[in-house]
């Protein structure tokens, strides 16, 4: 027994699975989780001292690497000036500025501190601005853990109000309707058949909680079109993709601009802060300007907007997001290249700074194809993988991300161990 070991068994006595959100816990590979200690640059290191290269990235949000000097200055100075005052600040509004510059479809913008509460209040808005009930979710696509948006769809049918978790009164989710990611058809058939009732679209554009599936530019507009066509609101979820994939997100790659988008995660640099914003007559049912109820106490902390706002300030140099992708391209390219040369049917994809790894033989365009995945060839990967010093998800329905600290040698450290880990996998290791 490690000291991982030791400190997973202790933490399953006072905390439920060890673990405070379940993707932490390794249960669909196996093994104990590793309790990291500290990180640096594109490095986490673990209780045992032993060093990974880090493709988690705290889920997205480390965009610069760990331990960035100038996040960490900004963080330090503002904790000297208070922890949370619970009063209106300056910092707010320069997050709040430099937000709608990087995305233009924002025109006013409210922080809160997850992106589970920039969605329940997203969609809360939506059908105050509408006067109508409906949602419509596509299926894999993941918007927080909030009652009504915590439904899936079974087998890519039309699914009305099927909670995916215990606890949600059936009630609840009856107006969430679960359609097909990339079906453009189903989308237009149940605008036709309700469209008058329909509140708001909602919509990861590069879906990141089903493994990584790309939206066709196809399906993207459609949303946008009969969103349009029918007064719904379309929202795009970029809690993910927002400052990942590109500077403006995945509304900028696909050219549509939403009536609402949610943020989180890199807009927080590693803090607490998540926002939803769009369009100003929207915007303006929020209270205190309108009826739609929304609050916070921690809502734009003080020190949480520091770390965001010095990493959206850093994620605008000069040719940052080329430099973030073309990394992406080369450990995909070189895993896809090394899988094929020890015969292991494995492809992958990316997008920005974020990535999607496939035991499959091609890429996923929908959930029911990411559920095909070879889940055991994927877990013996993992534990070599991990074994080799390269941190990847736990799960074959996780996005991968590389940081803009990822160099060459990291790179080719992980390419290298893939090869072995995929002879191993070929061998029946
Ligand atoms: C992470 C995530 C969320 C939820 O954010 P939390 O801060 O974990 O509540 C919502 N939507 C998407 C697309 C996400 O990736």
């Amino acid at each position: 027994m490690d000291r991982n070991d030791e400190l997973f068994e202790r933490a399953q006595r006072s905390i439920p699975g060890g673990v405070n959100s379940p993707v932490r816990a390794f249960r669909s590979v196996g093994g104990s989780p590793r309790f990291m200690q500290k990180a640096s640059g594109p490095f986490m290191w673990d209780v045992t001292g032993k060093k990974y290269i880090d493709y988690i990235l705290s889920w997205g949000p480390m965009i610069l690497g760990h331990g960035n000097p100038e996040v960490l200055r900004a963080v330090h100075e503002a904790c000297d000036r208070g922890l949370t005052f619970g009063t209106a600040t300056e910092p707010e509004i320069l997050i709040a500025e430099e937000i709608r510059k990087l995305v233009p479809s924002i025109e006013t913008v409210r922080l809160a501190s997850s992106g589970t509460e920039a969605g329940m209040s997203a969609i809360r808005l939506a059908c105050g601005f509408t006067g109508r009930s409906k949602v419509i979710k596509f299926e894999g696509c993941y918007h927080g853990h909030s009652d009504r948006l915590l439904v899936k769809a079974g087998s890519g049918m039309l699914t009305f109000g099927h909670p995916s978790s215990a606890g949600i009164p059936a009630g609840v989710t009856a107006d969430t309707i679960v359609l097909e990611y990339n079906n453009p058809q189903q989308l237009e058939d149940t605008f036709r058949s309700c469209g008058s009732e329909i509140a708001c679209v909602i919509v990861e554009a590069v879906g990141g909680n089903m493994n990584m599936v790309k939206g066709s530019p196809e399906f993207i507009h459609a949303i946008r079109d009969l969103c349009t066509r029918y007064g719904a609101v379309m929202i795009v979820d970029e809690v993910m993709t927002g400052f990942r994939v590109a500077l403006g997100g995945a509304q900028s790659v696909y050219g549509v601009k939403p009536d609402l988008t949610m943020l989180g995660k890199v807009v927080g640099g590693g803090m607490p802060v998540s926002a939803f914003g769009g369009r100003r007559d929207i915007m303006n049912m929020v209270a205190p300007l309108g009826p739609v109820y929304q609050a916070g106490t921690l809502s734009g902390n003080p020190v949480a907007v520091a770390a965001g706002l010095a990493t959206l300030r850093l994620v605008q140099a000069p040719g940052f997001y080329d430099r973030l992708t073309s990394i992406s391209r080369r450990l995909t390219e070189g895993l896809t290249e090394a899988a094929r040369s020890e015969g292991v049917p494995f492809c992958a994809d990316y997008c920005g700074g974020m990535f999607g790894l496939y035991f499959l033989p091609k890429v996923p365009t929908r959930f029911s194809e990411v559920t095909r995945a070879d889940t055991a060839a994927f877990g013996r990967w993992f534990h070599h993988m991990l074994d080799a010093g390269c941190y990847f998800a736990p799960s074959t329905y996780e996005a991968g991300f590389v940081s803009i600290a990822h160099t060459d040698k990291e790179i080719s450290h992980t390419i290298e161990a893939a090869r072995e880990a995929f002879a191993a996998l070929k061998a029946g290791q």
